[in-house]
């Protein structure tokens, strides 16, 4: 990682045994916090979508909607929030997905995507890639062209990166942690 990739990772707090024994909880909340580390990471994130008229950015419950905001802003895009089930109020269509701990259902309104439409999906970070896998069949269903997705964190042990590339996404991330 390049010293600007040190600074970032620096900003970020490792918590341990969280939310169970053997996880290291990867807290962006003094990333975001931290009003230089939270500029780079958006500024890094969106560089490579800059010119590519990206159509909406479709972030994940809840440190999703952070960034996402923050990306679209950039990118003079809309946002789409893909949620927790039961929480958004009009019709929606709804995917099942694995957690590195649990499994849990997600949504998106029907209408939040016209078919065609270029989107970036982002999240704070991908580890084993269920989440993130869920998303891309949610958006898919919606016609979306997903020209990438993008994670501050990629924890590479887990696997969630191959997963995504054999489904035939680009993945951008900025830093890697060792572990889970
Ligand atoms: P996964 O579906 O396994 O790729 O998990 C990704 C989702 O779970 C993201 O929304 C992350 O915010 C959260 N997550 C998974 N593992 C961690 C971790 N070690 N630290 C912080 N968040 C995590």
């Amino acid at each position: 990682m390049s010293s600007r990739d040190d600074t970032l990772a620096a900003s970020i707090r490792a918590i341990r045994d969280y939310p169970k024994p053997g996880i290291i909880f990867r807290d962006i909340t003094t990333l975001l916090g931290d009003a230089k580390a939270f500029r780079q990471a958006v500024d890094d994130l969106v560089k490579p979508y800059a010119d590519m008229s990206i159509a909406q950015v479709a972030g994940i419950e809840a440190r999703g909607f952070i960034l996402g905001g923050a990306l679209a802003h950039q990118l003079s895009a809309g946002f789409v929030p893909i949620r927790k089930k039961g929480k958004l109020p009009h019709e929606t269509v709804r995917v099942a997905y694995s957690l590195e701990y649990g499994v849990d259902e997600m949504e998106m309104h029907v209408d939040a995507i016209k078919p065609g439409e270029k989107v970036i999906l982002t999240d704070d970070l991908i580890a084993t890639g269920g989440t993130a896998e869920g998303a891309v069949k949610l958006l898919r269903q919606m016609g979306a062209e997903i020209v990438s997705a993008c994670f501050v964190i990629d924890l590479p042990e887990l696997g969630g990166r191959k997963k995504l590339e054999a489904l035939g996404v680009e993945v951008r991330t900025l830093i890697e942690f060792e572990g889970h």
